[in-house]
């Protein structure tokens, strides 16, 4: 067997030496279990590494023997914990689904399944995908691999710290206001939310229906567009899902004179520290030197973008969590009556987060207050989604910054839900729009006077609906792929 640098593989080199008999898809799974056992003690990434990897790779082999593998064939996929594999547990990270095992796969999964995908395990994420920094998970925090003494971002902390450990060559994550790019920022991969309704939800369990979106986690732009690809697609199983389009093929032709605009007011009011600001600086440098236009935009209805999402995310999550009654599945508790029970499991199923979710969801959502909140919130989403259609209009990409600095210490937001939800401001307008964005890696910080190791830092690319091309050749363009 050829060596393998897991540190610099891709799908393709993955694909091609295992289809020239490099090394086999059970050699490839073997390096990646032996990483997972050095490393995962201390990351956290996985709650579960899967006892069947093996044979599962021992299949993905049998198709390069009968020549009916693809390119995804072998390749070891880490899966948010979120996102249902039949007879697997999918706890969301919550003592509620501790010992929910799934009935049925995620329509994401079965396509990565019939493409001969080998699933290492499940990874970590912050409780039904409510939060930013993975610590709201009922099993313990997982660790940034650059600094473990920093969070890896969540709520899809795990996937991404999978891969920025070579855990596993590709992971699976979901985005309702940034759970996908801002851990990848943190962790210096690469992190794409689709467009609303490109990807199937069926299969992901509902935090916000009208925000979440399935999609990749890699290290580079190539991995994650041929993973987006293998993902995508209309199904009958989520009404919401959209047929591809063929909107930014032109634009994202090799040639093409890209137009980047930068909403600068709106920036401001993000709080930025001084190392994001400056690798934003650069990263606008180096898309000027590679030539891209780049131009002001004003997005004068962003600056209502945080409490906006925050109202419909509650409201929604109120609505989607009320299933979990402690009844029909789940955690339950006895309490002394039929209702009591009802309050004893949902007290005690549902960390911090979720419960403050449920009852400001429950609280915009009643009667004396639903127009007020919630229905002045979606007034001001269609205003919001107007800025962007109007932005591109004059441009083919808007650039921020992915979060307003780079990762933050374990301990240091947890307790202080406003901090942590300002940490949103640059990643849940792609949700509230249904716009894909991406976050790619933009420099690491310097390594200051204290000793503090150096950490990645990120910048977000946006593009219009269905225009994820622009998005892949603006990414690989940036970072030389
Ligand atoms: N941090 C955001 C929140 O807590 C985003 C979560 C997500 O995208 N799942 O809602």
């Amino acid at each position: 067997m050829k060596k393998i640098d897991i540190a610099q593989l891709t799908i393709q080199k993955a694909h091609d030496a295992m289809k020239s008999g490099d090394f086999t898809a059970v050699d490839l799974a073997t390096v990646y279990l032996e990483n997972i056992k050095k490393l995962d003690s201390e990351i956290h990434a996985y709650l579960e590494v899967f006892t069947d990897v093996i044979e599962q790779a021992e299949a993905a082999d049998a198709r390069f023997k009968d020549g009916t593998a693809t390119l995804l064939t072998g390749i070891p996929c880490a899966v948010k914990d979120n996102i249902l594999i039949r007879g697997r547990i999918s706890s969301c990270a919550s003592k509620m689904l501790e010992k929910y095992v799934a009935t049925y796969d995620a329509t994401a999964i079965s396509k990565l399944r019939a493409e001969g995908v080998v699933f290492i395990g499940r990874t970590n994420m912050d409780e039904f995908a409510m939060g930013g920094s993975t610590e709201n998970s009922a099993f313990g925090v997982t660790k940034n691999p650059h600094d473990v003494s920093r969070v890896p971002g969540g709520t899809s902390g795990g996937s991404a710290a999978a891969i920025a450990a070579n855990m596993a060559l590709i992971s699976l994550g979901s985005d309702t206001g940034g759970s996908i790019r801002q851990p990848s920022a943190f962790c210096g991969v690469v992190g794409l939310k689709p467009t609303y309704g490109s990807v199937s939800r069926y299969g992901l369990t509902a935090a916000v229906s009208s925000l979440d979106q399935i999609g990749p986690i890699t290290r580079t732009v190539a991995d994650a567009e041929i993973l987006f690809n293998a993902i995508r697609g209309k199904d009958v199983m989520d009404g919401t899902t959209i047929s591809e389009t063929t909107y930014g093929e032109k634009s994202a032709s090799k040639n093409a004179k890209l137009t980047i605009g930068i909403p600068r007011a709106f920036m401001k009011l993000g709080g930025i520290s001084p190392a994001v600001q400056d690798a934003f600086a650069a990263a606008e440098l180096r898309f000027k030197k590679l030539g891209y236009t780049i131009v002001d935009v004003d997005l004068p209805n962003n600056a209502f973008a945080l409490p906006v999402y925050y109202i419909i995310n509650f409201a929604e999550v109120s609505s989607n969590l009320s299933r979990f009654d402690g009844v029909r599945y789940g955690f339950h508790k006895d309490g002394t009556t039929g209702v009591e029970d009802y309050f004893e499991s949902r007290a005690e199923g549902f960390g911090r987060e979720a419960r403050r979710r449920i009852l400001l969801g429950t609280y915009v959502l009643s009667s004396g207050y639903y127009d007020a909140y919630y229905n002045r919130a979606n007034a001001l989403r269609r205003l919001i989604t107007g800025d962007f259609n109007t932005a591109f209009k004059k441009v083919d990409i808007l650039m921020t910054p992915t979060a307003p600095s780079p990762a933050f210490k374990i301990g240091e937001k947890v307790s202080d839900p406003v901090a942590m939800y300002l940490e949103d401001i640059f990643t849940v307008t792609a949700n509230l729009t249904g716009l894909p964005a991406m976050s790619i890696p933009a420099g690491m910080t310097q390594v200051d006077a204290t000793g503090n190791p150096s950490i990645p830092l990120a910048v977000q690319l946006t593009a219009s609906h269905g225009a994820e091309k622009v998005l892949f050749q603006a990414g690989k363009d940036f970072l030389g792929e």
